[in-house]
């Protein structure tokens, strides 16, 4: 049949939430899509079982998303290759430093009719410069591939509160066909084309984030924290343009420029994180294994992935929010420098 086949590659906290949305819209929608959901789940045990057979039988992420009941039509894979052979959208989901090692295993096994679409927070450096995490999968799969990013807590849109997200593509069908598969009463999604500027602003939002959990541990207050949220977005914006100078200052108004900002500077794991770094003194990997049961901080990261760039560019000095944040995570500065700006 010629339906549209979905298969998600990542099964974390959002991972499990973007499951349970798409698997809902599939079944409104049984003319144009499978029933079926695939899942890829990096396998894991947990209490001497695999999480994977977890999932399909008692249908919910125990581990990554607990208390959620997800659809019966999500199936869980623990073979990436399983999961992806006949999929015609392929729903990228996973912390960013993983993408490379799955599209290596999924290259030349992908249905030629595939598209994609990245959810991924993050970017990819390498000595040629910076690369968007949907180029390295448009590279590797040689795919159209879209973005979704917004202002998107998951245990938050698991409890199906309201909120938005942005669509960013290059192809509209595609555009429309994401927009289709997302969209519910309390997921409410824009289309845009401006993949560059929606995917820039959900990784460099990560490295605000870290900056705004600094100055929650040292609890300067919320001028402060609006302080770091404007020179954080105004960053964003001067970054984005460096990389790509087409990209639209509206994007900075959707769900995923100044919405995401907020929501992960007062609610997230990157500010969660950063806040806990100021008040225990341990390091950010320690208080990510203490703190988060597996899932992944990505504002650390891409902190240095950023600065690499910046370096490289030998424009620090024009983005001291982005620098601060490098030099307290990784040249051992006191958090109080944050506001050295
Ligand atoms: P998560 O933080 O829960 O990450 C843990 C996942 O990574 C688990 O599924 C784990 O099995 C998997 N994993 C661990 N090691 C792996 C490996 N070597 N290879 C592949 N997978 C491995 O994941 P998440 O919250 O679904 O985040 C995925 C992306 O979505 C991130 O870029 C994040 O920024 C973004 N995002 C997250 C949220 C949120 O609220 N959680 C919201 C919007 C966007
Ligand atoms: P954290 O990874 O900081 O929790 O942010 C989640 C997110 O991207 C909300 O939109
Ligand atoms: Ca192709």
């Amino acid at each position: 049949n010629n339906k549209e086949k979905v298969c998600l590659i990542g099964s974390g906290n959002w991972g499990s939430v973007i499951a349970k949305i798409v698997a809902e819209n599939v079944s409104k929608y049984p003319d144009q899509f499978d029933p079926e959901v695939r899942m890829w789940v990096f396998e894991e045990m947990i209490e001497g079982k695999r999480l994977s057979q977890i999932i399909n039988e008692k249908h919910e992420n125990v581990k990554y998303l607990p208390n959620v009941r997800l659809p019966d039509n999500v199936v869980a894979h623990p073979t990436l290759l399983n999961a992806v052979e006949a999929a015609t959208l392929l729903i990228f989901v996973i912390p960013h430093q993983f993408v490379k090692g799955a599209c290596d295993q999924i290259k030349g096994h992908v249905n030629p009719n595939a598209r994609a679409i990245s959810l991924i927070k993050g970017v990819d450096v390498s000595k040629s410069g910076l690369r968007l995490i949907s180029d390295v999968i448009k590279e590797n799969l040689e795919m159209d591939v879209s973005v979704l990013m917004g202002a998107n807590i998951a245990s938050e849109v698991a409890e199906e509160k309201f909120c938005e997200a942005t669509v960013g593509y290059r192809n509209e069908a595609n555009g429309l066909v994401w927009q289709r598969l997302f969209n519910t009463s309390y997921f409410k999604i824009a289309a845009i084309e401006d993949v560059e500027g929606v995917e820039l602003c959900g990784a460099l939002k990560n490295v605000v984030a870290i900056a705004a959990g600094l100055v929650d541990g040292l609890k300067y207050g919320d001028n402060t924290k609006a302080a770091i949220i404007r020179i954080g977005l105004s960053e964003m914006r001067k970054f984005s343009k460096l990389f790509e100078s087409n990209v639209k200052d509206n994007t900075f108004f959707e769900s995923c420029g100044i919405a995401d900002v907020i929501t992960t500077c007062f609610g997230g794991r990157n500010r969660k994180v950063a806040e806990a770094r100021v008040l225990t003194g341990k390091s950010f990997d320690q208080l990510e294994k203490e703190l988060l049961n597996g899932q992944k901080l990505q504002g650390t990261l891409t902190a240095k992935e950023v600065h690499i760039i910046l370096e490289q560019k030998g424009l620090c000095h024009e983005f001291p929010l982005f620098t601060q944040v490098y030099n307290i995570c990784y040249e051992g500065h006191e958090p109080s420098a944050i506001i050295k700006l």
